[in-house]
Order: structure tokens, then sequence, then C-alpha cells
């Protein structure tokens, strides 16, 4: 909770549940990936949160963005960013929208197979293409499975696929799962990138980039690593794989530089019980999976939860959100600890929720309106 975001609740009081988003926050985390990767260009991952004044914060720093749909990046534009600063990050695109992207000037594709190279070829001729391998995702709390990426061996006919309809095979990218708590998760994808790197080489294409994708983690209940540690420990395996040809690289952070600048203002709508003897209460909140917590999807994600109460004794709540659809339960699984004095009508604090909260919100299921959100 940062002064501001407390002075802003405070003063302004607003009306239902609300994300409040400190752009100060984004600014130093910013900064703080620039420092700990000083030679890597930071790709902002629009998905996360594509708030207006976070991407012109963002474009101001000199940040680049890394967009999933047209109309991610012409939010990118708007915000002040130019093409080349700008990559079609998503490896499944509509042939029209791959037209569309070069229309407005974009020259950076994803690609994980043939027929993607082949639309590529088609509408952006000449265009730079990195392919993305899979990565298994270990030690995220949010994997990625293998919807993305193939496997390295195959990721050399495609580049080389690539190269054969006279596109640029420019580099390679993977992602190693978001919410990533492990600084050393980077190493295998890094060697298998390099092996890569070499095998294209042989056959005289001469990869350029890699890409080392998002997963650095935003702290919601356990402690996580220091940005610092992902950039020695990144920055060493890119030496230890790349030896004295180090490649271009780049980082495409969401959550490490949106999740903790944010904070949702909520509230307590029912307390009850299903039999008088029960030791567990549900606690009934007016933000649930459809209002903006959907990462709460197989408890995944466990946000740290304030309350004007916090101190006393507490006890195992089951946490859901106030819509007449049963998967909106938060936390069940595992129960939340909430204090034994909570009422009807408190005000709670929802920390880390920058990131995948406000465009995970439905439009008006049960005619709730999306969450509102504040950039201060
Ligand atoms: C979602 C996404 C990211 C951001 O991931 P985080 O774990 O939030 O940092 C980065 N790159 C790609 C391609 C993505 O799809």
């Amino acid at each position: 909770m940062t002064a501001r975001i407390r002075d802003f609740l405070a003063t302004r009081r607003p009306e239902g549940p609300c994300l409040v988003v400190d752009l100060d926050v984004v600014r130093d985390n910013f900064l703080t990936f620039r420092r700990a990767l000083p030679d890597t260009r930071i790709f902002y991952a629009v998905k996360a949160n594509p708030a207006p004044e976070i991407l012109s914060l963002l474009a101001e720093l000199g940040s680049s963005f890394d967009c999933a749909s047209i109309p991610e990046i012409e939010m990118a534009l708007a915000a002040g960013a130019t093409p080349d600063r700008i990559s079609f990050g998503n490896t499944i695109k509509k042939e029209a929208d791959v037209a569309r992207a070069r229309r407005l000037g974009i020259d950076l594709f994803a690609v994980d197979c043939e027929a993607e190279v082949e639309k590529i070829a088609r509408q952006a001729p000449g265009a730079r293409v990195f392919c993305r391998i899979l990565c298994d995702g270990a030690g995220a709390e949010w994997p990625l499975s293998r919807k993305f990426g193939c496997e390295p061996e195959m990721a050399v006919d495609v580049l080389e696929h690539a190269h054969r309809l006279g596109l640029t095979a420019y580099g390679v990218s993977f992602h190693v799962g978001s919410q990533q708590g492990n600084t050393e998760a980077w190493d295998g994808a890094l060697a298998s990138s390099a092996q890569l790197f070499r095998t294209l080489a042989e056959r005289g294409i001469h990869l350029k980039m890699v890409n080392l994708g998002g997963g650095f983690p935003t702290r919601y209940l356990k402690d996580v690593p220091a940005t610092e540690a992902y950039g020695r420990s990144i920055s060493d395996a890119v030496r230890r794989h790349f030896g004295n040809a180090i490649p271009e690289t780049i980082i495409e952070p969401g959550r490490g530089m949106v999740g903790g600048a944010g904070i949702i203002k909520a509230e307590v709508v029912l307390i009850s019980k299903k039999q008088a003897g029960d030791q567990i209460r549900w606690v009934f909140l007016d933000i649930g999976k459809f209002g903006g917590l959907a990462e709460t999807m197989d408890e995944s994600i466990r946000y740290p939860i304030r309350t004007e109460r916090d101190g006393g004794d507490t006890a195992p709540c089951i946490l859901a959100g106030p819509t007449c659809d049963s998967a909106d339960v938060l936390y069940e699984k595992t129960p939340y600890a909430l204090p034994l004095s909570l009422e009807i009508g408190d005000e709670v604090l929802i920390e880390g929720t920058g990131a995948y909260t406000t465009t995970y919100s439905a439009v008006a299921f049960n005619g709730f309106e999306p969450l509102r959100s504040y950039v201060i």
C-alpha cells in the first residue's frame, strides 16, 4: 500500500470495487528492470494492464511494447510508441491482422510453426520473425502450458522456412511461466537457444536476438527474489551459453512491471455459515472471479488481503465473489485466514492486483459493471 493510494482512497472514497494503480511504482519497476539488465530492451507485455496512463508513462521512459492483437498495437501507438518499438508477440494471428500490423509499420512477429511463417511471408514480406520454443514452466505459479512454442528441433525448420520465404529469421523466444519464483529458470531455455543459434549458423542463417519473455514475479503472500537477482542469473546464463557472441536480448515483463503497483478496494457483502456449528465461515466480497480476480482459478494466485481489523484472532474462511455462478469462489481448497471480528460492510484491500485484473473482468455478468480503475 503506497501513501498515494492510501490518500486517494481516503479523500476520493470511490464507490464500489475498484483498482487503484500508483504510477510511481510502475516507474520504479521500469527503472529497476533497466538497471538489472542494462543491455536488454524492455518490451512491456501490454495485456497485463493496458491503461493509457501506464502505456504513456512507459513510452516516455523508453519502453518498447509486446502486443498480442491489433487493438493492443493501436494502444501502444496511441501512447507514443513508434512501430519499431512494438512486437506482435502472439503466435496465433489472423492473416488479416498480420496485414493490418504491417500497414501500421510493425516489423517484428512471433511464430511457432510453418503455417504462421507463411501468413507473415504473404502479408509482411521481409519482416523479422522470431520462433518461440516450448518451456516447461517448472517453478512458475501460473505456467503457460504447451499452448505456445515448439520443440527446439522444430524451431530450426520453422526459422529455415522463414529464411527460405524471404523473411528475416531474427531470433528465438520463450516464456519461463508467469510468476516464476526460480531465478535460474531461464538457464535451460538459454542453452536450447544457443544450440539453435549454432545449428542455424551452420546453415548460413545468423540469428541475432533472444527474447527472454516475462515471468518476473509480483510479491503476493510469499517473498520473491529481487529483480536484481533475476538480472544477475539471466546475464550469467547468457554469458555461459553464448560465450563472447552475446546476442541482442529483450524481456517482456507484464506482471513484474505493474502487479505490485495496484490495489483493489472491495467490500464484504455477506458472512455466513452452512450450519450453525461450522468452523469455517463463507465470506462474500463485492468482487470475484468475474470482477477481475480470474487468476484465483485453481487458487493459483493468492493475493494478500488486508482489513481494518487485522491484528486480532483469525479463523479460516472460504472467500467468494458476489455472482450467481458456482465457479465464483476464490479460495476454498486452502481457506483464507481472516479476522474473527470481520463484519458485513467492512472494506478489504486486495494487494498486488495491478496486473491481469481489469482486463479479465466481465463486461456485465449478472449486471455487475466491469472493474473500475484509477491510475494515479
Ligand atoms: C503474457 C506474456 C508476457 C508477460 O508475462 P508476465 O509473466 O506477466 O511477465 C510476456 N510475453 C508474452 C509473449 C506473453 O504472452
